[in-house]
């Protein structure tokens, strides 16, 4: 019924119209839906940031309108330790309504490419992409939402090819939930992982947890790049939130709207 992470040509990473994944999402029954465009920054070099204009998301989204499907401006923000400026500067200038904060540099690396498991060995890989999340999530407060707070595992460069699961790395994952809830953050379930390693990003242990540690706020996202993945394993999010908060977030404004399950 929701779908709060998907990327249109707007982000570096697709090709796709927004209007199309508009008509996918009222196909899919969805009742609302909110872009998260890329907007990017290495941790390291910085340089490399895969960044949008003002200009651009407002030609590609202001007119975009639909009387079956609420349609929300959001943004999936790279965290880092150094931009709570231009963090701030982006929410200020684009006025979204849903701010989704992800980790996508370790160490100059995206942990989606062959380099970053170069540099990490299979041994370090996950360790330091969860201590980097928890960098992060210390150093940043202007975001509403941690996107996949277990990204790493469904990099196609992932040998294991399976979950990152809660229970491989508990103190740090605490830290990481426990940071994030006390600051009025939520979680998101990420539907991305079912077809790359079988489950969602994170797994029902993670969200258990969160819950235990005082989180509140939990969203649900596909993060189509096209058309065709455009709510896809909704459901199955659905039923985790269900389970362990019995409702769902969207946002308006920055502000959350919870939803009984
Ligand atoms: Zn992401
Ligand atoms: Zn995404």
């Amino acid at each position: 019924m929701f779908d709060y992470h998907m990327h249109s040509r707007i982000s570096f990473v697709s090709k796709e119209e927004p209007a199309k994944m508009v008509e996918a999402a009222v196909k899919a029954g969805l009742l609302e839906i909110c872009f998260t465009d890329h907007y990017d920054f290495n941790d390291v070099y910085k340089e490399k940031q895969d960044l949008f204009t003002l200009e651009d998301y407002n030609e590609a989204y202001l007119s975009l309108r639909s009387d079956k499907v609420k349609i929300r401006r959001g943004v999936e923000i790279g965290l880092t330790q150094w931009n709570g400026r231009e963090i701030a500067d982006f929410n200020e200038r684009f006025n979204p309504d849903f701010v989704l904060g992800s980790v996508h540099y370790v160490g100059g690396f995206d942990p989606y490419r062959t380099e970053y498991w170069q540099q990490n060995g299979l041994n370090k890989a996950f360790e330091n992409y969860l201590l980097q999340t928890l960098r992060c999530v210390q150093a940043q407060d202007d975001f509403d939402v941690l996107g996949h707070i277990n990204y790493v595992c469904k990099s196609p460069n992932n040998p294991l090819k399976k979950p990152l699961y809660y229970s491989e790395y508990p103190d740090i994952c605490d830290e990481i939930m426990k940071t994030v809830a006390s600051k009025g953050i939520g979680l998101e379930i990420n539907t991305s992982g079912v077809d790359r390693v079988g489950d969602f990003l994170p797994s029902l242990d993670y969200i258990k947890r969160f819950r235990e540690l005082g989180g509140e706020i939990i969203t649900v996202g596909s993060d189509a790049h096209n058309s065709e993945r455009v709510g896809q394993h909704i459901n199955g999010a659905l039923s985790i939130a269900k389970e362990v908060f019995g409702y769902v977030c969207t946002f308006q404004n920055r502000k959350p709207i919870f939803h009984k399950l």
